[in-house]
C-alpha cells in the first residue's frame, strides 16, 4: 500500500510523514512531494521517496501518482489558485486509480463565512464527485499562527487585535499531523468528515496572558476596531492588501467561525490536545 503526501516540503506534510515513520510504518511506503525538493532531503534520507510535482502540471502529477494506492491532498498555499489546483490533483487521483483520498480542509467549509473557506468548499465538492472514496480533515487554526504576535508581544509588550470577544480553538500543526497518521494507519474513516481543533478555544486576552506567561514580562492586550487594526498595521509597514487579509481574519474570529470545539482532534489523536501555554512554549523556546 503506497501514500503519497503532498506538501511534503511544507510544514504539515512533513509533520505527517514523520507522524507516520514514528507510528512504524515502512519508509518505502510513503512518497511525498512538492516543488521544492530540496527542503524535504532529510525525508529522502531516511528512506522516504520524494518526488517533484506541481499542481499546475498535470504531468508531474501523473509521474508522482503512478502506483499510489493513497493520496493524502495537504491543501495548497496558494490563496487564490487552490481550488483550480485541487481539483488538478483530484482529476489526476482519478487518472491514477487512487483507492482513498484524505483532504485537509477548514472548520465547517460547506457552510463556513470564513474569507478562505469558499476554495475548500469547492474542492471537497470534487473529491465527492471523483467517486474516490474519502476522509475530510477540516483543520482549524494552526497555533503557529501567533509566532509572529508572541514574537511582536516581546517587542512591544501588548498584543493587538480587532478579534473583540472572538475565541480560537487553534491546536498545533503536529497534532493535525498526527490526526493524518491516525487515519492512514486505523480503521473506519472512510466517507468520515472531521471538524479538527484544540479541545479549548481561547480569547485573545487569554493569548496575552498565556503569552505573558511563556516569555515571562508582562503583556497588554490592546483591543481596536478593524480600521483602527488595518492603520495599525500599515503604519508597521505591511502592505495594504495583508492588513486587509488579518483585519478581516480577526472579524471572522470575532464572528465565532473558528472557536468550534467537536473534540474529534483528541478522539483521532487518543489524547487530549496541548493547553494554550504548552503549545506557546513549543512555539517559543524561551
Ligand atoms: P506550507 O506553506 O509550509 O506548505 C505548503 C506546501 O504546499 C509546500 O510543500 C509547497 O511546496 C506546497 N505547494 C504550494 N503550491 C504548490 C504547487 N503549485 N504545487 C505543488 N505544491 C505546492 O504550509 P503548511 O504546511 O503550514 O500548511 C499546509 C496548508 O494548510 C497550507 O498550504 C494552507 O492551505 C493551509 N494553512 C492552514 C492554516 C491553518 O491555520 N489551519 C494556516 C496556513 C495555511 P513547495 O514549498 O515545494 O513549493
Amino acid at each position: 500500500m503506497t501514500t503519497l503526501i503532498t506538501g511534503a516540503t511544507g510544514h504539515l506534510g512533513r509533520l505527517a510523514i514523520d507522524a507516520l515513520l514514528a507510528r512504524g510504518v515502512d519508509p518505502t511506503t510513503i512518497v511525498g512531494s512538492g516543488r521544492s525538493v530540496e527542503k524535504a532531503a532529510d525525508l529522502a534520507a531516511r528512506g522516504v521517496r520524494i518526488v517533484a510535482a506541481d499542481y499546475t502540471d498535470a504531468g508531474s502529477l501523473d509521474e508522482a501518482l503512478a502506483g499510489v494506492d493513497r493520496l493524502v491532498l495537504v491543501s495548497s498555499s496558494e490563496v487564490g489558485q487552490r481550488a483550480a489546483q485541487h481539483r488538478a490533483v483530484i482529476d489526476a487521483a482519478v487518472r491514477a486509480g487512487v483507492q482513498h483520498l484524505i483532504y485537509t480542509s477548514v472548520l465547517d467549509a460547506e457552510s463556513s463565512p470564513l474569507i478562505l473557506a469558499p476554495e475548500h468548499k469547492a474542492t471537497e465538492e470534487a473529491i465527492r464527485a471523483s467517486g474516490i472514496a474519502f476522509t475530510i480533515l477540516r483543520n482549524g487554526w494552526y497555533t503557529e499562527n501567533y509566532a509572529a504576535t508572541i514574537a511582536q508581544a516581546v517587542a512591544t509588550g501588548s498584543v493587538l487585535t480587532s478579534a473583540g470577544e472572538g475565541r480560537v480553538s487553534s491546536a498545533l500543526r503536529s497534532e493535525y499531523a498526527e490526526a493524518i497518521a491516525a487515519v492512514l494507519t486505523g480503521e473506519g474513516h472512510d466517507g468520515r468528515t472531521y471538524e479538527l481543533s484544540g479541545d479549548t478555544a481561547w480569547s485573545f486576552a487569554e493569548l496575552a496572558d498565556a503569552i505573558a506567561e511563556v516569555a515571562g514580562m508582562p503583556v497588554e492586550l490592546i483591543t481596536v476596531n478593524p480600521d483602527e487594526h488595518a492603520a495599525a498595521l500599515t503604519a508597521a509597514g505591511l502592505d495594504a492588501g495583508t492588513a486587509g487579509f488579518l483585519v478581516a481574519l480577526d472579524g471572522d474570529i470575532r464572528a465565532g467561525l473558528l472557536d468550534a470545539t467537536s473534540g474529534d482532534l483528541a478522539r483521532l489523536i487518543g489524547r487530549p490536545t496541548m493547553p494554550l501555554v504548552d503549545a506557546l512554549r513549543t512555539i517559543h523556546a524561551v
